[in-house]
């Protein structure tokens, strides 16, 4: 069946920073999303993936914008480490709490004189993005994944 408003779709993809390294790609599972304006992946990706078929691919140069967005400075924040409840290393991954008390994941990225600088931007944040996709499998959403707005797939947790 071809992805139509929703379908959930399984994707094989690969992910390339601009100078075409490759920074992510599916192993084992594919990624799995509900089509139809969920938010499940990239909009732009979305949209050309509207109407293909099993085997079809797509092969996407996305703006910043279209992919993880602009880096936040807000979101980095230098830290004592005597505060931070484990010792910090960098590539560390940290939970904490922005201004707004929303929780967040924060990456050690940087650690002198007894500090360290954590950043709460996605990894892949204020860069341009190629996205090569492969359609593995389509399929009608259940009522369920309607209900939640969401594919429940292998690794869903409630
Ligand atoms: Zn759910």
């Amino acid at each position: 069946m071809a992805i139509e408003k929703n379908t959930v779709v399984s994707l094989s993809y690969k992910m390339y920073d601009e100078k075409n390294n490759l920074i992510d790609q599916t192993v084992d599972e594919p990624m799995v999303y509900l089509h139809g304006g969920y938010d499940g992946i990239f909009p732009v990706v979305e949209e050309a993936l509207h109407g293909k078929n099993i085997g079809d691919t797509v092969d996407m140069h996305l703006s910043v914008e279209d992919a993880f967005g602009e880096i936040d400075a807000d979101l980095i924040r230098v830290e004592d480490i005597k505060n931070l409840p484990e010792t910090p290393k960098v590539g560390l991954i940290f939970e904490g709490e922005d201004e707004t008390g929303e929780i967040g994941l924060y990456r050690v990225t940087e650690i002198a004189d007894g500090k360290a600088v954590l950043d709460g931007n996605h990894p892949f944040a204020g860069m341009k993005i190629r996205f090569v996709a492969e359609v593995v499998a389509v399929r009608p959403a259940t009522n369920e994944e309607l209900a939640h707005g969401h594919a429940h797939s292998h690794g869903h947790h409630h």
